[in-house]
């Protein structure tokens, strides 16, 4: 939906998320600016990313000096490589996927031709090494898969999910580490015959002494089942896929289905063994990072690549269900994408391009609300963050202005490219 198909009250909140997602780039379209508020000047790394998203959504919005602070802050991303720390949204990695998420600037540009090819080379490079490090096949293994080897953040759904960008923009280059990616993330996720949901060699019973607590698995998006859910369902549906990929989806999104809990209407942000239930001390989630926004959108994926309406009817319910809870009990804190609400607006964003149901419709209006409800116009970035009391103004796509401007900005506009990089589409 964009700001043309609205009428009433959400026309006018359409037109004020846009108004200020481009107040917000035009705060942050000048590096030296941004970087100036930082207390680490050395983690600049960590915030350009998602100004160079944000800046090249406006530039196609055709807001003034847009194209230029695309290429200074891409600039100013590039002189800082190589960086750590490295994943999805920052360092080598996040700058990587920043332009390969960028929708409809001009790939032939001569500054982004050359992030682009040295880019590729780049993740393939990662991906092999990762892929080559990790014991394999499972029947060979002598402990669990380790969750951040397959997670989101920094492990294989991340990169594969960047490789599979990179293959969309027509870049052929890393097709094996895509498909080396696939072949162990299906190879861990397909349960052994006799087996349903998860594999037991991903639970790691078999090397638990006797007595031992069971293990425990996260859930959401990043960090958890959900990330994998998403990035081999996406694979799925761009026609990438290998030998029993449909049914490692299958069983994962059928599994995290199932842990659902009605009465509290959301996920277990972490699963035990063989056990649906919450987990002692569980305070229901529901942010795109760890919570029902972003598990609910992983099953909705699953349930479209699979043709399996029973999926996408879990995957539309379980999310359209957050419509019916005030948003000061959707356990997230603040606006930023990871936790917050703008990460619960942009999952809704999304699930509305892919589903026109009133209740989504209405979440979306209900979360955009939220996150503007906390634009502070007098603040540097506009939406600082609070951690303990204190108040810090950060500007990265995670928990930074970058990132609730973009969600702003897709809500007013609807959703677009950059929301790969969540796994959200
Ligand atoms: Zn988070």
């Amino acid at each position: 939906m964009s700001t043309a198909d609205r009428t009433g009250e959400p026309a006018s909140r359409a037109s004020r998320a846009s108004a200020i997602s481009a107040e917000v780039a035009e705060r942050l379209a000048y590096p030296p600016r941004v970087i100036n508020h930082m207390m680490r000047r050395d983690l600049a790394h960590v915030v350009l990313p998602g100004c160079v998203l944000l800046a090249a959504q406006h530039s196609v919005d055709g807001a003034s000096d847009s194209c230029s602070a695309v290429r200074a802050n891409l600039q100013a991303a590039f002189e800082r490589l190589p960086a750590r720390p490295d994943n999805l949204f920052q360092g080598t990695t996040g700058t990587i996927g920043a332009v390969l998420a960028m929708r409809r600037f001009d790939f032939s540009d001569s500054l982004v031709q050359p992030i682009i090819e040295s880019g590729c080379n780049w993740l393939r490079h990662q991906a092999r090494k990762a892929v080559n490090s990790y014991p394999f096949p499972k029947l060979q293994r002598s402990q669990a898969a380790p969750p951040e080897s397959y997670e989101a953040i920094s492990g294989f759904s991340g990169i594969g999910r960047l490789l599979l960008l990179a293959a969309e923009q027509g870049q052929s280059s890393a097709d094996a580490e895509l498909r080396s990616i696939l072949e162990l993330l299906t190879e861990l996720f397909t349960p052994a015959s006799g087996e349903s949901g998860i594999s037991s060699s991903l639970w790691g019973e078999s090397q638990l002494p006797v007595g031992t607590a069971p293990r425990v698995l996260a859930t959401g998006v990043a960090h958890g089942l959900a990330g994998p859910l998403a990035f081999l369902s996406l694979s799925l549906i761009a026609g990438r896929y290998v030998d029993d990929q449909p049914e490692a989806v299958r069983s994962l999104g059928t599994y995290l289905a199932a842990l659902r809990s009605v009465t509290a209407h959301s996920w277990p942000t972490a699963a035990a063994v063989r056990d649906a239930v919450d987990l002692p001390g569980y305070i229901p989630n529901h942010g795109w990072c760890s919570g029902s926004a972003g598990i609910a959108n992983a099953i909705h994926l699953a349930g479209l690549a699979l043709g399996d309406s029973s999926l996408i009817r879990e995957g539309i319910e379980g999310l359209s269900l957050l419509d019916d809870i005030p948003v000061e009990e959707w356990g997230v804190m603040g606006s930023a994408l990871c936790c917050g609400y703008s990460g619960v607006l942009q999952a809704a964003t999304n699930a509305v391009c892919r589903a026109d149901d009133p209740r989504l419709n209405s979440l979306v209006e209900k979360a955009a609300q939220a996150v503007l409800n906390s634009w502070d116009e007098d603040s540097p970035f506009g939406f600082p963050r609070y951690v303990d009391g204190k108040r810090m103004d950060t500007a990265d796509l995670l928990y930074g202005a970058s990132g609730i401007a973009l969600a702003l900005h897709d809500y007013a506009h609807g959703a677009s490219s950059w929301s790969s990089l969540l796994l959200l589409r």
